[in-house]
């Protein structure tokens, strides 16, 4: 059996020679199985490129490729799984956040025990500056509440999976990737394995909160339309409260006249009212930019350079 291993790798000079260190080390201890490792070098500015270059002099099993430019992590997964040969492919960070030594357990859950994917989850978030841990945990519970599709708190994007799960995930060749949502999505039987967060081996993490909270946004609108639905939840809500302030206002009129006074009110209401349309027009627009983008059919990503043979077409 093959397994194949893809790490994408985003300036991560320092931490790529202890990856590949520790996971050579990893499957030399599963008799059985060949290993290719595909790094996918993610538009890096430092000398990432140029080591892994020196691992696939040095080691016939690594293959990689280089894209264009910086086209973000799911590009990287989906160019791997395009190009994976393995029966077998597992997708992995490159700073040991992924611990291989899980590899072993994955492997015996879908070759022994029937699984169709194993994937793993962090039991805790050590290590993380605690609002980023609050929001990411109030993103997994309003996620699951608006989603028909089940996201995983604390899953990583960590994974070996079969031929048939890569190939359902090869079908969704959409250009707003969420892993996260699509690994869900697709289905079949997965067994999750539970480990403690570890933190990087070297380098620093590429994900500011801001990247995280466009992420989570990009989550919410690829695999939700209740946003949608909000925005006329909202306008009805308004519209019932409108109504009620008009009676309100025929009422006082009928009984005190005279009333010129109340003009802040409504401009208070106005800029409210103004508020939430613009609000709504926001979610219609990301809505709609996402399908636009989608339309155009754009590559998900451009290779500049690979040593992989038959690189099929994105
Ligand atoms: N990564 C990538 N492209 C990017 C950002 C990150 O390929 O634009 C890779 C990165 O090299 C690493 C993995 O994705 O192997 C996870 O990134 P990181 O460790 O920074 O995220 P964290 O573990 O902090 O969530
Ligand atoms: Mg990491």
């Amino acid at each position: 059996m093959k397994l194949t291993a893809i790490v994408p790798c985003y300036n991560e000079e320092a931490a790529i020679p202890y990856f590949h260190e520790e996971i050579a080390r990893v499957i030399s201890g599963m008799p059985g199985l060949t290993l290719e490792l595909i790094y996918i070098n993610d538009g890096s500015k430092d000398r990432t490129l140029e080591i892994i270059k020196e691992l696939a002099v040095k080691d016939s099993h690594v293959k990689y490729l280089s894209f264009s430019r910086n086209f973000g992590k799911e590009a990287a997964i989906y160019a791997g799984l395009q190009n994976a040969s393995g029966d077998l492919v597992a997708i992995m960070d490159a700073d040991l956040q992924d611990p291989p030594s899980l590899l072993p357990k994955m492997y015996q859950a879908i070759v022994e025990e029937g699984y169709d994917s194993a994937a793993a989850r962090r039991v805790d978030r050590k290590g993380e500056p605690p609002i980023r841990s609050w929001f990411a945990r109030l993103f997994y519970r309003m996620m699951n509440r608006i989603s028909k599709t089940e996201i995983v708190d604390g899953a990583r994007d960590f994974r070996l999976m079969n031929r048939k799960y890569v190939d359902a995930l090869l079908q969704m060749s959409e250009y707003n990737r969420f892993s996260k949502g699509m690994f869900g999505w697709v289905g079949f039987e997965t067994k999750w394995l539970e480990f403690e967060n570890v933190e990087r081996v070297a380098g620093e993490t590429k994900w500011s909160f801001w990247k995280l909270f466009l992420y989570s946004i990009e989550g919410i609108v690829d695999f939700s339309t209740v946003p949608l639905a909000l925005a006329s939840c909202v306008g009805v809500l308004m519209c019932g409260l409108a109504v009620l302030a008009i009676i309100f206002i025929i009422v006082r009129q009928l009984l005190f006249g005279g009333s010129a006074f109340g003009w802040p009110s409504m401009a208070c209401i106005v800029i409210f009212i103004g508020g939430v349309q613009l609000l709504c027009i926001g979610i219609l627009g990301s809505y709609l930019s996402r399908t636009y983008l989608e339309v155009k059919h754009r590559p998900i990503y451009i290779c500049k350079e690979t040593n992989l043979e038959v690189r099929k077409s994105n």
